[in-house]
């Protein structure tokens, strides 16, 4: 029996020494198991608390403005509806009948004030107001307006609580017609809406059209605008006592002379040919080699041998070429309204240019020197209208000459105008 509990017992002890053995061979790749499960648990930890954390901010303050916005809209759909107001301006005037509305006071005299600043007051009387308003705890806050019935639609509205206009519904093809009486800055005032008068009298300001004897002015102008911003004239024709007449048209943003064929936004300055002193002038003078009297058809610059000469506008070299007296000479053709205008150059060192070539205003087209008969370095610089010397110091701008493509819409355009006149 003791036998048997001895042999137990050793048996049960080998066992678990054995055991113990072999649990502790396990044990560390055990710890080494454990070890990554508490990485991958504190890893996903670390991750949704960046997440959470993150759609907590992101959502946390939409539902305050959200909530915000729903009591607002409710509001609204408790205390708010559009309501349309009509009504035609009588003899009171236009401010009073705004008033009577019941729009706030700050509100109307803005709104008097863009209305004012583009039609004159007595063409309202009659026209017919349609206005839009919001109705809140019994206020009302304006919208919108549209006053018609003189000739066009004016569209009145607030942008950044400013009142701003555009204008609407006239007809394109419609020309006013303005009886000059008086005055023509006057008669335009009166009879066009005030910012097409003032760009009427700009262009005839611009063009230099004679404003004398007007009898009658036909104007065209834009049908529609953007909002805030004014029609822009596209036809003005000014008739005299005489039965003449200028027209103006405007081509792509420019306006044309249609008798004079230039636009006055193709003006030209001519530049300074040279740097230098001016030695002589244009006119009679004693000859400085040959001391009798004769004509000087230029201006001559003393300036330093090799001085850059300059193109005085965009042109053609018509001329490049040695000549007995003028040296090197080269001579650009400049194509304007009032005819063909050219620019020589003489006494050049050499030429750098060759006939045909175009150039460009400033371009460096030679330099000073003394070829041909001259007394020291200078450049003779002249200038020729259609042949016929001119004083260059009288011939200071010119306008393009108008291109046949343009020349030919001009004249479809006027067509169609004078059609309307
Ligand atoms: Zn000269």
């Amino acid at each position: 029996m003791v036998s048997v509990i001895v042999k137990f017992f050793i048996e049960e002890v080998s066992f678990w020494s054995r055991y113990c053995v072999n649990v502790l061979r396990v044990f560390p790749l055990f710890f080494q198991c454990l070890n990554i499960l508490v990485e991958i648990v504190s890893f996903t930890r670390v991750t949704f608390f960046v997440i959470g954390s993150y759609i907590l901010f992101s959502i946390v303050d939409k539902p305050v403005y959200f909530i915000d916005e729903l009591v607002e809209s409710a509001n609204t759909l408790a205390h708010s509806k559009n309501v349309v107001l009509k009504h035609n301006i009588d003899k009171e005037g236009i401010s009073f009948s705004f008033s009577k509305e019941g729009l706030p006071l700050n509100q109307v005299t803005l709104i008097l004030k863009a209305i004012s600043e583009v039609v004159p007051s007595e063409w309202l009387h009659k026209a017919q107001v349609i206005t839009k308003v919001s109705e809140q705890f019994g206020k009302y806050e304006f919208i919108e307006s549209h006053i018609k019935g003189f000739g066009l639609g004016l569209h009145i509205q607030f942008v950044e609580d400013k009142a701003v206009l555009a204008w609407v519904g006239k007809d394109a093809n419609n020309l006013t017609k303005v009886h000059v009486r008086k005055s023509i800055e006057d008669s335009l005032m009166s009879g066009l809406p005030t910012p097409i008068a003032k760009q009427v009298l700009g262009c005839i300001q611009n063009s230099q059209l004679n404003k004398e004897n007007v009898v009658r002015v036909f104007v065209g102008y834009e049908s529609f605008s953007k909002v805030g911003v004014f029609p822009k004239v596209n036809f003005v024709r000014l008739e005299y006592k005489d039965s003449k007449y200028s027209e103006l048209v405007r081509i792509q943003g420019k306006i044309y002379d249609v008798n004079r064929k230039f636009s006055y936004n193709d003006l030209v300055v001519l530049r300074k040919p040279v740097e230098g002193r001016v030695s002589s002038n244009y006119g009679l003078r004693v000859h400085p080699i040959f001391k009798d009297l004769r004509m000087h058809t230029g201006i001559d610059y003393a300036a330093k041998l090799g001085t850059p000469i300059y193109a005085v506008a965009d042109g053609v070299v018509v001329k490049a070429e040695r000549h007995r007296t003028y040296g090197n000479y080269v001579e650009i053709m400049h194509p304007s309204s009032r005819g063909k205008i050219c620019s020589g150059y003489a006494h050049m060192t050499k030429l750098v240019l060759a006939k045909n070539q175009k150039v460009k205003q400033g371009d460096v087209i030679g330099y000073v020197g003394s070829t041909g008969i001259a007394t020291g370095a200078h450049l003779h610089h002249e200038m020729k209208v259609d042949g016929k010397f001119v004083n260059p110091n009288h011939l200071k701008t010119f306008y393009k000459k108008v291109d046949d493509a343009t020349l030919k819409e001009l004249n479809k355009l006027v067509k169609f105008y004078n059609k309307n006149c």
